[in-house]
């Protein structure tokens, strides 16, 4: 029978009749690739366009991440979608801090990579001051096809990341330079 589901494609491997061998490093990405859970830290403009991410017709469900988690302690990617006052700063790193390794985070819009329009005392100018970003999606507000582009960028670090990376002295120096453990 016909259809139009595409499957996700499976990792660099060796197959013959009958097996298929690959890494187990590709096999982990593939699966956290595929299921990422996110926890939408939404605080204006910016995630609305989340929503519309989430809706029919961007389905964010097509990449596994249809169940958002405002748990932190169940998700593992963290989109921050809108601005961050440096009052809610301590708020956003508690969240971090409570999420499971291993974990990625988006920067969604201008407000979230660099404090956007408002260059002001009181809006972080980018909440990578406070936590690490893995992927920056620009705009004021960026399209959802902006922030699923994002997301598929964190399918590709997590499809490519070591099982030990989170264990090395480099990730340790950078939770360090956050004042994180
Ligand atoms: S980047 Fe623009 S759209 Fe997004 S939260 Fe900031 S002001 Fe609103």
């Amino acid at each position: 029978m016909a259809t139009d589901i595409k499957m996700v494609e499976g990792p660099a491997s060796y197959d013959g009749p009958g097996f298929q061998a690959t890494s187990f490093d590709k096999l982990i990405g593939l699966a956290r690739a595929n299921s990422l859970w996110p926890l939408p830290f939404a605080t204006s403009c910016c995630g609305i366009e989340f929503m519309s991410t989430m809706a029919s017709h961007y389905d964010l469900a097509r990449f596994g991440s249809e169940r958002p988690s405002f748990s932190p302690r169940q998700a593992d990617m963290l989109l921050v979608a809108g601005t961050i006052a440096k009052k809610m700063g301590p708020i956003v790193k508690q969240v971090y801090l409570q999420m499971a390794e291993p974990r990625w985070v988006i920067a969604i819009g201008a407000c979230a990579t660099s404090g956007g329009i408002f260059d002001t005392y009181s809006v972080l100018q980018g909440i990578d001051r406070i936590i690490p970003v893995d992927v920056y999606v620009p705009g004021c507000p960026p399209r959802p096809e902006q922030i699923l582009e994002g997301v598929m960028q964190v399918q590709e670090l997590a499809k490519n990341e070591s099982l030990r990376r989170r264990n090395t002295d480099e990730y340790t120096k950078l939770l360090n330079s956050y004042n994180i453990q």
